[in-house]
């Protein structure tokens, strides 16, 4: 049996197409039939060479869901104890951890693994010709250090679980409340994510402060009290008055959690806070360069607290899952081009470019392995 592969040849190179003879998985291996894959923008940053150690030739795709097509010796269960046979849907854990590092070990955050790799991030920069990633029809859970849970929910939404354990990630680190007012920067998949974790870690009231208008309608639906268009209101000064006044004493939000990927959004962003509340940077995964800061005005004096978050891991799968599985969000209705394995440039394309594909504004795309 032989399946296709998209293979990136180099930073700004060309995606093609190769058939590959589809594997037999071994014992505690298995091999999975792709439905969908996220788009996201860190592929976007490896299509471009932005990211770090990454080796070429590359199959990016780290957001995989697919149906297990067969399962290697040994495999009975997914991670959370849920058993599997051949046919269900499952997430492919894309992070890879050796749980053995002073990081996995000794401090247990996974995500900064010294030895990580992933799927869709070439874990086998020997062979990268093999379904390491989910630009493809199948993928093959051959690492020894895969994780995978299976899913009871509808493909489309289910794909959005990735990004929705950055939210997560998120909220933990910012040691949300009951009670809390939170203020999100940004609205794309991290945006929505955040949303969505607030609203589940106990946030009272939470406004979301990004572009364009559809997304914002969106996040409205999802439950966001209030949104702020930055394109109508271009004025940083006037966004932070506009979210303090949502605020206990208009002294600012209990916490804010920047999803933009934007530097100047960081000083914006601890304006909107109060003194003593919790800035969380979940949105750049990428260098976009640097902002400045006042240590006395914007931290010290104001005694923040200010966390990083860096990815997700199967921990984060697990507790989204329900999150996912309850239908209580539309998330499917995120997804806004559905593409074949040919199309993935195109949808680099249009992320580095205005946002739009086939006359369409992009929300989340994703890429299907045999439609
Ligand atoms: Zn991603
Ligand atoms: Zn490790």
């Amino acid at each position: 049996m032989k399946g296709k592969i998209v293979l990136l040849s180099s930073p700004h190179g060309e995606f093609t197409i190769e058939e590959l003879t589809v594997p037999e998985p071994r014992r505690g291996e298995m091999l999975v039939k792709q439905v969908m894959c996220g788009v996201c923008g860190t592929d976007v940053h490896m299509y471009q060479g932005h990211l770090p150690g990454v080796k070429y030739p590359i199959v990016l795709g780290h957001e995989p869901i697919g149906t297990i097509e067969k399962l290697g010796e040994g495999v009975e269960a997914d991670h959370s104890g849920r058993p599997v046979g051949e046919g269900d849907l499952i997430y492919v854990i894309p992070g890879l951890n050796c749980g053995k590092c002073y990081f996995c070990s000794v401090l247990r955050e996974p995500t900064l693994c010294l030895n990580g790799t992933g799927y869709g991030f070439n874990p086998f920069p020997e062979n990268p010709r093999s379904f390491s990633g989910g630009y493809a029809e199948y993928i093959h859970m051959n690492h020894p250090w895969s994780t995978f849970i299976k899913l009871d929910a509808k493909p489309e939404a289910a794909v959005l679980l990735e990004p929705l354990t950055v939210g997560i990630h998120a909220v933990d680190r910012a040691g949300l409340r009951p009670g809390d007012t939170v203020a999100i920067q940004g609205c794309g998949a991290i945006g929505i994510s955040a949303l969505i974790a607030a609203r589940e870690g106990g946030a009272f009231k939470v406004i979301v402060v990004g572009a364009p208008e559809s997304r914002l309608r969106f996040a409205r639906e999802l439950g966001a009290d209030m949104t702020i268009n930055i394109e109508e209101v271009g004025d940083p000064d006037e966004r932070v008055r506009l979210v303090k006044g949502e605020t206990t004493g208009e002294y600012g939000a209990d916490a804010v959690f920047e999803c933009t990927g934007v530097p100047s959004a960081v000083p914006e962003g601890i304006r909107m806070l109060r003194r003593g509340g919790t800035y969380a940077v979940a949105g750049h995964f990428t260098d976009a360069g640097a902002t400045s800061l006042n240590p006395y005005a914007d931290l010290n004096n104001k005694h923040i607290t200010l966390v990083g978050v860096w990815g997700g891991d199967v921990a984060h799968f697990v507790r989204g899952r329900p999150i996912v599985e309850s239908w209580r969000y539309p998330l499917e209705r995120f997804i806004s081009h559905k593409l074949p394995l040919e199309r993935c440039g195109d949808a680099m394309e249009a992320i580095m470019g205005d946002y739009r594909l086939d006359g369409k504004e992009v929300n989340k795309m994703v890429i299907v392995g045999s439609p």
